[in-house]
């Protein structure tokens, strides 16, 4: 048994995270873990569960939100490549 270290609960199913920097960290459920461990959008304050985007050492759940906060190297930044199909 281990205890979710966001809400307490003792679970036979709990989980571990381990971070890039070493740190491990246990969880009853992704939500727990959404809560405790997901970066947050800077530009419109969103939990980033998929993989968002990186601009400058600054994290933002899409495009649009990148490009609104980072000028140039925002304006390179797309959700998915290529173009829309036609
Ligand atoms: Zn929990
Ligand atoms: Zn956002």
């Amino acid at each position: 048994m281990a205890t979710c270290e966001v809400c307490g609960n003792d679970y036979w199913m709990a989980f571990e995270v381990r971070t890039v920097s070493g740190d491990v960290h246990t969880f009853d459920c992704f939500e727990c873990a959404v809560h405790k461990m997901a970066p947050i959008c800077e530009h419109c304050q969103i939990k980033i569960v998929g993989h968002g985007v990186e601009v400058s050492g600054r994290f933002f759940c899409c495009a649009h939100c990148a490009r609104a906060e980072e000028g140039d190297q925002g304006a390179q930044i797309r959700d998915a490549v290529g173009a829309r199909p036609t």
